[in-house]
């Protein structure tokens, strides 16, 4: 096997941006014509994300075979501009399911099965086998968790015997360097540490990322280099930057592309970053902003709010903004607080355009649809997605179709108008109380109705493919009367049984998708809908 490996771990804290970091090396390598794919490792037991609370954990990331994965597969799809699998997201959970499902099944030849070498040896199957599969020059392996955790330990371990036994393979370690207040000094300190740390797994870096608030300085490049035993010239600064698809400009310049392929004995081609470079131009130039307002809830941990859960709405926006030539600018809306204070939705009007994002459960549901009547009435431009479809057809059933008490059997059982139901499917699975990876997950086909605002927007094609992650629709019993009354179902699966997407025609832009439209969308392929909403929240008022 030709393929090189490039291994990411991080140091000193988690929320690097490591994932960020990986996916630019990948577009550094990409951007030299090789052909890059990236893995993540994640520590924990959970066999996927999919289980997961966001607040946890971040997003679900939805791949398109249907894998709910971590966020950091949806920065590589967006960075190389290429899908990611399920199988490139490996977890701890997996491999001790696979290694004692083997057992089980005498796949060990009566030998005893242990920790090492079985647990290594099933990690390293994994990572060959997505290269084997990719046919890829370079993998990514990004090393989740923080050096020094106990619970990565044996993917070091793996990695460590994998560089041994194949050679083809650098270390990359990303390390934090803070600049305390009280000193106002940046610190090498806490990266030695880390790199130690690594050292004791067998692991020497050849590469050192200093993700800082500012660019690393000579100083501090030297301190690093003598302590850590990288040249100087490894020493590769990463700041804090206003757009993350400035990263790759940031280490080409420093010729972390040149250094990664001549350690492995290639010869260096200048790459291609000339896309970044006119988007990172263009966005420094834009003077309009629309103003997008989310109303969710999987916001705060403690005291801080945490956008990882709806990363790729949030990247999603950006590309739409980018590609009308607008700045963004992003508020969270705590729905519960419409709940106690109906007044408080009057602040809606300040927004450009309102998206509801996915969700589950009961909690907060009721602000999200007195904002969707709000926006409705009001004629904000409105996105819903999948959760934020479904409360906007449950808004409409109750306010326009008069069908008093209309919900989602999700949140109410035995409610009178179930306008959403349960997918048939999903019913047995949730008796038997299997959660795990049983909704409808990853893309599904729909067809587009002809003369729709959403054919439209998906330069009317007839059939477009869309991710999916839900276990609940609109019941096909309320389709007519909700039709009756103006809700056009502009989107629906093949054999039509499955409402895809909804819209208003009379609305400047009311539209839902049952799927999640967000996870394909690409910095210079926005998705459809989001770049709808962005043109009609410039028409809206943009200051
Ligand atoms: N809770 C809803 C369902 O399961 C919506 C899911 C989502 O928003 N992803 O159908």
């Amino acid at each position: 096997m030709k393929t090189k490996f490039v291994v990411i771990t991080g140091g000193v804290l988690s929320g690097l941006g490591k994932g960020v970091v990986t996916a630019s090396i990948g577009s550094i390598l990409k951007a030299q014509g090789y052909k890059v794919s990236a893995v993540k490792i994640d520590p924990y037991i959970n066999v996927d994300a999919g289980t997961m609370r966001p607040t946890e954990h971040g997003e679900v990331f939805v791949t398109e075979d249907g894998g709910e994965t971590d966020q950091d597969l949806g920065n590589y799809e967006r960075f190389f501009d290429e899908n990611i699998f399920k199988k490139h997201n490996i977890t701890t959970g997996q491999v001790y399911l696979n290694v004692i499902q083997k057992e089980r099944n005498l796949e060990y030849d009566g030998k005893c099965v242990e920790v090492i070498p079985h647990i290594p040896l099933e990690v390293r199957r994994r990572i060959f086998k997505v290269a084997k599969d990719t046919k890829a020059d370079y993998v990514m392996i990004e090393v989740g968790g923080t050096i020094g955790d106990y619970q990565n330990v044996l993917f070091l371990e793996a990695l460590r015997e994998m560089k041994r036994e194949y050679n083809n393979m650098i270390f990359v370690h990303v390390a934090y360097l803070p600049v305390p207040g009280n000193i106002g000094e940046m610190k090498t300190k806490p990266a030695q540490h880390s790199v130690r740390a690594l050292n004791a797994s067998g692991i020497q870096p050849d590469i050192i990322i200093a993700r800082a608030s500012n660019m690393i300085d000579k100083i501090r490049r030297e301190k690093l280099s003598t302590f850590c035993n990288v040249k100087e010239d490894a020493v590769i600064g990463a700041p804090d930057v206003f757009n993350i698809y400035e990263v790759p400009l940031i280490f080409e310049k420093q010729g972390l592309g040149k250094k990664i392929v001549e350690k492995f004995g290639k010869k260096y081609k200048k790459g291609k970053l000339s896309k970044w470079e006119s988007l990172i131009k263009k966005t420094k130039k834009l003077k309009k902003t629309v103003k997008i307002g989310i109303v969710g809830k999987y916001f705060d941990i403690g005291d801080f709010t945490l956008e990882d859960s709806y990363i790729s709405v949030i990247e999603a926006i950006k590309h739409a903004s980018w590609n009308n030539s607008v700045n963004y600018k992003i508020e969270w809306i705590d729905s519960k607080k419409y709940e106690k204070n109906k007044s408080a939705l009057k602040e809606l009007d300040k927004y450009n355009g309102v998206i509801v994002p996915g969700g589950f459960g009961y909690s907060g549901v009721e602000g999200k649809i007195l904002a969707i009547e709000y926006v409705r009435k009001k004629k904000i431009p409105y996105l819903g997605i999948c959760y934020g479809m479904q409360l906007a057809v449950v808004e409409f059933a109750r306010n326009v179709c008069k069908l008093e008490g209309a919900n989602t059997t999700e949140n109410e059982k035995n409610v009178k108008h179930p306008v959403i139901d349960i997918l048939p499917e999903q019913i047995e699975k949730l008796k038997q109380k299997k959660y795990g990876a049983t909704m409808r997950l990853g893309t599904y086909p729909a067809k587009l109705k002809r003369g729709t605002k959403v054919r439209k927007l998906y330069k009317n094609k007839g059939k477009v493919d869309e991710r999916h992650r839900h276990r609940y629709e609109v019941n096909p019993e309320y389709i007519e009367r909700l039709e009756k009354k103006g809700l056009v179902f502009s989107g629906k699966s093949p054999d039509r049984s499955l409402m895809e997407f909804m819209e208003l025609p009379k609305h400047p832009y009311f539209v839902g998708a049952q799927a999640h439209p967000e996870f394909k969308s690409r910095p210079f392929r926005p998705a459809p809908l989001f770049d709808g909403l962005i043109k009609a929240a410039i028409k809206k008022r943009i200051k």
